[in-house]
């Protein structure tokens, strides 16, 4: 007797036995899709392991139906849902589910199909039915299993599962000609007096082929009629089939530019990069890293071999999906969340099948179906879309590496402002380091101007900042203003020096919190009362709300009403591409100023913008987050990136409470490996990653004091020596969506220890925290509030 570990696409911590019947048997097993029952449903799930090792003799149900002959995923693809899984302590069905598309998985139904000649063929009409629909049909009194059996045997009854959400094909009528294209053509001729039309219709068909009917019908200029009439006279047939649907082709419009001769340094690129292993590839925006992705792209595809590359979300616009189609026509996939479902499935399909070599996609795409696959890329590596926010947490930058180890390929990590860790791991020889000194173009980086805002008495918009931007606006050129107002968590910022008071274990900035008058620390929860003197120059002034940018907008409405703002926000942006729709309005200079959070500094390229300004710079620095520096650094950068891209020169303003900041000195004078430097000295003697390893724990329920005590008792657990606890305490959001939340960190040398500590505190949460209240595990966490 065979068993086989399922994954089912429940949040459960492990796989689930089943035994497999002999005639579901043979070839490879792992990662093919089976029907099984759990509880009282039936679902369709994944084959994680053959024949576990089943002690006891309990009766095992069976698998009710093999879905795939052969696994749908590589060989690699399955030992990276395994390595995810026990990893990020995910459920193995909710890591599965993360490489399918929609629908592949899940509920699943029995359809019937029967004959004419079944006993029960009334009832459906041959059609196909569900099961359950047709026993209710049949009555009680029916022994409808019986006779499904029975007729089976005869071929009377056929009946098979499949997931009840899988979107259907999409069908499209295809008109066949019955004859070859010379009698075609005579046809018509001898028509083209009485029927005009029916003639065009030969006449297109002798030179096509089969081709769709809507596309028939519209070069003929005819209708439905002629087509029938034609039918009639048995000259074509109409056909319904399934055709993939590709949004690539309908919307873009390919960009078919020579490629450009590769300078010294990315010939020097293309040199090292090559063999097994990862390579950091670090170069300011626009010195070439596309260019140096597609060169290697190319030379896997020239052997054959496929790529993979993982973009943020937000940076995957059109334009920069075509310098891909346009290098490789036809041979790229896009997978991204602005897809329907149906979308979704076929563009999968088409790169299982092998149609598509190249694949594109933000984090899931890690998990793309690629057969022999030569390289994945990961553009902006150090970008926090790559973490997952809901389970399973996974990074698919850090997969991305996991998989090119599995495949024995290389990975390239590319990135103006590499993070931390990567950043680390190329110091330490773990990683290649390859740099890209300068702009391709030979464009300078722009000038930067720092404004100091602090003292009191400034507006929002300093006078230079509206200065350059009235002047951008009057010569037709274009601006963008981030400001990164993330609305919650106020700092109490000293309105004389700008001095925010920071936890001392922690080295965070403390939350100001109206009730109770104080300031919190949201990673240990130490507080102290927030009536106090300024350390550093005895004021006892202090605001505690940034602007936002809902007022910059009115205030650039009142100051410059001659300027047109276009805002990209969460408010402005939700809906599915939305904020596609926004980038392209600024880009056909729809607006002068593009106003909004980070999301305006992600990715774009527009050639008219030379102004770049940020206001209120060291906002950002102040959340509860150990990597906000990092964060405000990396943004800066970039914004600094987004200006003078083509042949006019940029000009960067940033305006800034706190220009003394090295933070922000360092962002303005393009100055990555020596922020780096502090920055690694600064995490190292706090104890945080990259150095240690760090889990962050999350439980959330309705009631608070149920949610803070399954906090205190799970936490109450002893935990191995070695690894350090922050909290718990109140989250930094510590309310969202009537859920009330509280966190810890725990962190540890080892991810060995840490995942053995999170699994104690786990266990203590499952017997005593109580029902109504859910504990999340998340393992190299990214977002802290
Ligand atoms: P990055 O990905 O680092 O931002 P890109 O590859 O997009 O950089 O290059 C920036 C611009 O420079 C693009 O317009 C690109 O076509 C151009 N470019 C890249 N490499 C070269 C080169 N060797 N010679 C001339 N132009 C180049
Ligand atoms: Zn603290």
């Amino acid at each position: 007797m065979k068993t086989v570990a399922v994954a089912v696409p429940r949040p459960v911590w492990n796989t689930y036995s089943y035994t497999l019947p002999e005639s579901m048997q043979g070839g490879t097993l792992e990662g093919c899709r089976v029907v099984v029952p759990l509880g009282g449903s039936r679902v369709a799930g994944v084959i994680w392991r053959e024949d576990p090792d089943i002690s006891g003799s309990y009766r095992l149900k069976s698998v009710l139906e093999r879905l795939d002959s052969r696994p749908l995923l590589p060989p690699s693809v399955v030992s990276l849902l395994r390595w995810a899984s026990d990893y990020y302590m995910a459920p193995p069905g909710m890591t599965a589910a993360a490489a399918f598309p929609p629908g592949m998985q899940g509920r699943a139904v029995r359809l019937v199909q029967l004959e004419k000649g079944s006993r029960l063929y009334r009832l459906s009409g041959g059609r196909v039915v569900e099961y359950r629909l047709l026993r209710d049909m049949a009555g009680k009194d029916t022994p409808v299993d019986r006779i499904l059996a029975e007729e089976a045997q005869s071929g009377l009854a056929s009946s098979w599962w499949k997931p009840e959400n899988l979107p259907p094909p999409l069908k499209v009528s295809m008109i066949e000609p019955l004859a070859e294209p010379g009698a075609l053509t005579s046809a018509g001729q001898s028509l083209r007096s009485t029927a005009p039309k029916q003639a065009e219709i030969l006449a297109c068909l002798a030179v096509t082929g089969t081709v769709p009917r809507t596309e028939l019908l519209r070069a003929a200029g005819a209708g439905r009629s002629s087509l029938e009439r034609l039918r009639e006279l048995g000259l074509l047939r109409e056909t319904v089939v399934a055709v993939p649907r590709d949004p690539l082709l309908s919307r873009l419009s390919m960009d078919e530019k020579p490629p450009p001769e590769l300078n010294p340094h990315q010939r020097m690129a293309l040199e090292t990069i090559g063999g097994p292993g990862t390579c950091l590839l670090h170069g300011v925006t626009g010195s070439g890293k596309t260019e140096v992705y597609l060169n290697l792209i190319k030379r896997e595809m020239d052997r054959g071999r496929g790529a993979i590359v993982l973009v943020p979300e937000i940076s995957l616009t059109p334009l920069a999906v075509s310098r891909f189609e346009g290098r490789f026509p036809g041979g790229v996939a896009v997978l991204h969340s602005g897809l329907s479902r149906g979308e979704r499935l076929d563009t999968w399909n088409m790169v299982q099948r092998g149609e598509r070599r190249i694949v594109i996609g933000p984090r899931s795409a890690v998990f793309a179906p690629v057969g022999n696959l030569g390289i994945i890329v990961v553009d902006e590596e150090h970008d926090s879309s790559y973490k997952q926010g809901s389970t399973p947490r996974y990074n698919g930058r850090d997969l991305a590496v996991v998989r090119g180890g599995i495949e024995g390929i290389p990975v390239v990590l590319g990135s103006a402002s590499p993070s931390a860790e990567s950043w680390k791991n190329a110091l330490e020889r773990r990683y290649t380091l390859v740099t890209l000194p300068d702009r391709a173009t030979g464009r300078e980086l722009p000038s930067v101007t720092l404004v100091n805002t602090a003292g009191g008495g400034h507006s929002l918009l300093s006078r230079e900042l509206l200065a350059a931007i009235g002047k951008r606006t009057s010569r037709g050129e274009q601006s963008i203003i981030l400001l990164n107002r993330r609305g919650h968590s106020p700092v109490q910022m000293c309105l004389a020096c700008g001095h925010v008071e920071k936890c001392p274990s922690c080295g965070i900035s403390m939350t100001y919190h109206r009730r109770g008058e104080m300031l919190r620390c949201h990673h240990c929860g130490r507080w102290k009362s927030a009536r106090m003197r300024c350390p550093e120059c005895s004021g006892e002034e202090y605001i505690r709300q940034g602007p936002g940018i809902q007022k910059v907008e009115e205030a650039l409405g009142e100051l410059l009403p001659r300027t047109r703002v276009i805002r990209m926000d969460a408010d402005t942006t939700r809906g599915r591409s939305a904020h596609w729709k926004i980038v392209d309005r600024f880009s056909r200079g729809e607006g002068d100023v593009l106003l909004g959070t980070q999301m305006v500094a992600k990715g774009h390229d527009f050639p008219e913008v030379t102004l770049a300004a940020v206001i209120g710079a060291e906002m950002g620095l102040y959340l509860p987050d150990f990597r906000a520096q990092e964060t405000t650094f990396n943004l800066l950068l970039q914004v600094a990136g987004r200006s003078g891209r083509s042949q006019k020169p940029g000009e960067v303003i940033i305006q800034t409470l706190d220009p003394e900041n090295p933070v922000i000195r360092l962002a303005c004078a393009h100055d990555y490996e020596a922020f780096m430097e502090m920055e690694l000295n600064q995490r190292k003697s706090m104890g945080f990653p990259p150095f240690r390893r760090m889990a962050r724990l999350l439980w959330s329920g309705e009631d608070p004091s149920g949610v803070r005590r399954a906090a205190e008792v799970s936490c109450g657990v002893p935990i191995p020596e070695g690894c350090r606890m922050m909290g718990p305490s109140e989250a930094a959001m510590a309310r969202i969506a009537d859920k009330y939340r509280y966190s810890a960190l725990l962190t540890a040398g080892s991810h060995r220890l840490l995942k053995e500590a999170a699994g104690l505190i786990r266990e203590a949460f499952e017997a005593r925290g109580g029902k109504h209240v859910r504990m999340d595990v998340d393992v190299d966490p990214r977002n802290l509030m």
